[in-house]
C-alpha cells in the first residue's frame, strides 16, 4: 500500500492534546498491524526547543539520534514504542534555514524565494516520507490554525491533499468545546468558527475531535457536524479522562481509527484487542497504595519534568503501587527546612538541568539523601550534584564543583569533556543522543538492567564526571558502575551500602514506554515502596 498522511491540527486554543490524539491515533494503526510514525512540525523560528527555556515549551526530549525536540514526541514513544529520528521534529527555522542556504549556493539562481512556493514545498519534502517505509504517516502541526506563522503548513497541506487525493491525504481537527456554566450550555460556535477559518484556507477537515470537560450529546454532535460538513460519525469527542493513557482506548471506542481509515478507503477490518494496554490500564486502576516521591528541581511547571514523571508513573503501575510526586523547589531548600522538606519523602529524583540556580539545594538534598540513606535517583545535573556532594563531605573537598558553576574551582569534579572546549557554538552542540554503557557486574543497576553488560542510554550535556577523582571516590565508597567503552566516560555512580542511590549521566526517562517501563525506574520506585514499609 502507498503510504496514507493523516495530518493534525488543532484550533481555537492551544495545549488540547493534540500530541495525545496524535499519540493514540499512531497507536491504534499500529495495532491494526500498519507500520506508523507520527512527526511534528512546529511554526516557531528556532530550529530546535534545545536552547529554549523549558517555561516556554516544557521539556526538551531527545532522540536516540541526538536530535533536540518537542516533548510530544515523547508521547509518541511512549505510546507506540517505536522509536522516533531527528526527521520527526521540523520547525520553521529548520525549513527556512535550508532554504536559504540552497539560495546561497546558487540553486535557485535567478529566481525570487517565495514563501509559496519555495517554503511551502520544503515544508512537503519533509512531510513525505520515504515511499514503502510506513503506511501512515501521521504529522502532527503545533499551535492553532489561527498563528500567523502556521500559514505555510496549512497552505502544505492544502496542496498535499490535493496533490495526493482524499484516499492518501485526512485532515483531523481538534478543538475545544467550552462548557458555560452560568448559561448551563456546552458551547460549540468556536468549533464552527475554527473550522471555517480552515475551509477558508482550503482545508476540509474531514475528522473533528472535541475536547471538553463534558459529556457531548448526540444532538451537539449532529449539530456540529452539520454546521462543518463532516460526517456525525466523523465527531469524535475527547472527555477529559483520569489518565491520558485512557485516551486510545476512549478513541478506538468511538472508532476514531476506523473512520480515518474509512474515509481513506481503506478497509477497516476487525477491531483490535489492545490487550497488554488493557492489562496496563487494568494495573493502574487497582493500585490504590501510595508512594510518595519528591521531585527536587527548580522548574516549578510539570512540563518541565514530563518524561520523569511519566517514567516514575510506568514504574509505580508495574510496582502495584501510585507514585504520588511533590515538587521540591532546590532554590528554597536550606539546611534548616531540608528534614520538613524531604522527611516524609519514600525516595527523591534529583532532576536535570543547566545553570547554577538551585544547585546548592540539590546538593543538600543529595547529602540528606546519603547521610538518611533515602532513595536517590540523580539524573543528569542530578547525577553531577550527588558527586559533588560527596566530594565535599566525604572526599573533604569543601569547594568541589562544576566548571559550569564554578570555573575557577580546585576540585573540578565535574568538568568539560576535552571536545566540549572548544565549542562556541550553544545549539545542538552538547552530547546528544543514545550512548553505550558498559556495566559493572554485580552493581545494582546491572541487576536492575536484568543483569545486561552492555545498555545504551540518552544524553544531553556538556559536563563529565572528571575520571582524575574516580579512584579516589570509589575508595570511600562511590562507585562508578557504568563506562562509556569508547571514551572512558563515566556515565553511572552509585554507593552500593546505601538502600539505593544512583545517578546517570545519561536520561533514562526518555526511554520508558507504556509498556516497557524503565528498568532503573521500576528499580528504584521498587526500593521506595520497600523503604515506606520499613518506616
Ligand atoms: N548542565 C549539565 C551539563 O551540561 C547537565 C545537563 C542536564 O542535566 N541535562 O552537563
Amino acid at each position: 500500500m502507498q503510504t496514507k498522511y493523516i495530518f493534525i491540527t488543532g484550533g481555537v486554543a492551544s495545549s488540547l492534546g493534540k500530541g495525545i490524539i496524535s499519540a493514540s491515533l499512531g497507536k491504534l494503526l499500529q495495532a491494526r498491524g500498519y507500520r506508523i510514525t507520527i512527526q511534528k512540525f512546529d511554526p516557531y523560528i528556532n530550529i530546535d526547543p534545545g536552547t529554549l527555556n523549558p517555561y516556554e515549551h516544557g521539556e526538551c526530549y531527545v532522540t536516540a539520534d541526538g536530535m533536540e525536540t518537542d516533548l510530544d514526541l515523547g508521547h509518541y514513544e511512549r505510546f507506540t514504542g517505536i522509536e522516533t529520528t531527528r526527521q520527526n521534529s521540523v520547525t520553521t527555522g529548520q525549513i527556512y534555514l535550508s532554504v536559504i542556504e540552497r539560495e546561497r549556493r546558487g540553486d535557485y539562481l535567478g529566481k525570487t524565494i517565495q514563501v509559496v512556493p519555495h517554503i511551502t514545498d520544503e515544508i512537503k519534502r519533509r512531510m513525505i516520507r520515504e515511499e514503502g517505509e510506513f503506511d501512515f504517516v501521521i504529522t502532527e502541526i503545533g499551535g492553532t490554525i489561527g498563528d500567523i506563522e502556521s500559514q505555510p503548513f496549512l497552505e502544505a497541506i492544502r496542496q498535499l491533499r490535493w496533490q495526493l487525493g482524499s484516499e492518501r491525504a485526512l485532515n483531523v481537527h481538534l478543538t475545544y468545546v467550552p462548557y458555560l456554566a452560568a448559561a448551563g450550555e456546552l458551547k460549540t460556535k468556536p468549533t464552527q468558527t475554527s473550522v471555517k477559518q480552515l475551509q477558508g484556507l482550503g482545508i476540509q477537515p474531514e475528522v473533528l475531535v472535541l475536547r471538553s470537560e463534558h459529556e457531548l450529546n448526540k444532538e451537539l454532535r449532529a449539530k456540529v457536524a452539520h454546521f462543518c460538513n463532516v460526517d456525525v460519525e466523523a465527531v469524535i469527542q475527547s472527555q477529559d479522562l483520569e489518565s491520558i493513557y485512557e485516551v486510545p482506548v476512549n478513541m478506538q471506542r468511538q472508532g476514531l481509527d476506523a473512520i480515518c481509515l474509512k474515509k481513506m478507503g481503506t478497509p477497516v477490518g476487525a477491531t483490535p484487542e489492545l490487550g497488554p494496554w488493557r492489562t496496563f490500564l487494568e494495573r493502574r486502576k487497582r493500585a490504590t497504595r501510595t508512594v510518595h516521591i519528591g521531585l527536587v528541581g527548580k522548574y516549578d511547571l510539570q512540563d518541565a519534568y514530563k518524561s520523569i514523571l511519566e517514567s516514575l508513573a510506568h514504574a509505580g503501575i508495574y510496582n502495584d503501587y501510585k507514585v504520588k510526586t511533590t515538587f521540591i523547589n532546590s532554590e528554597n531548600l536550606t539546611r534548616e527546612n531540608l528534614g520538613e522538606r524531604l522527611g516524609a519523602m519514600a525516595g527523591i529524583v534529583i532532576c536535570p538541568g543547566f545553570g547554577g540556580r538551585g544547585t546548592e539545594g540539590k546538593i543538600l538534598a543529595a547529602e540528606y539523601a546519603r547521610k538518611f540513606d533515602i532513595p536517590a535517583f540523580g539524573i543528569c545535573l542530578g547525577m553531577q550534584m550527588m558527586v559533588i556532594e560527596f566530594a565535599r563531605n566525604v572526599l573533604g573537598y569543601a569547594d568541589a564543583n562544576s566548571t559550569e558553576m564554578d570555573p575557577k574551582t580546585k576540585h573540578p569534579v565535574i568538568d568539560l569533556m576535552e571536545e566540549q572546549k572548544t565549542v562556541t557554538e550553544k545549539g545542538g552542540t552538547m552530547r546528544l543522543g543514545a550512548y553505550d554503557c558498559e556495566l559493572v557486574e554485580g552493581s545494582r543497576t546491572w541487576q536492575a538492567y536484568g543483569e545486561e553488560t552492555l545498555i545504551r542510554e540518552r544524553h544531553r550535556h556538556r559536563y563529565e564526571f572528571n575520571n582524575r577523582y574516580q579512584a579516589e571516590m570509589e575508595g570511600m565508597g562511590m562507585r562508578c558502575v557504568g563506562i562509556n567503552p569508547t571514551a572512558d566516560l563515566v556515565e553511572i555512580v552509585e554507593i552500593p551500602e546505601l538502600r539505593w542511590y544512583v545517578g546517570t549521566q545519561f536520561h533514562p526517562e526518555y526511554s520508558s514506554t507504556v509498556l516497557h517501563p524503565h528498568p532503573l525506574f521500576m528499580s528504584f520506585v521498587k526500593a521506595c515502596i520497600e523503604k515506606t514499609g520499613k518506616n
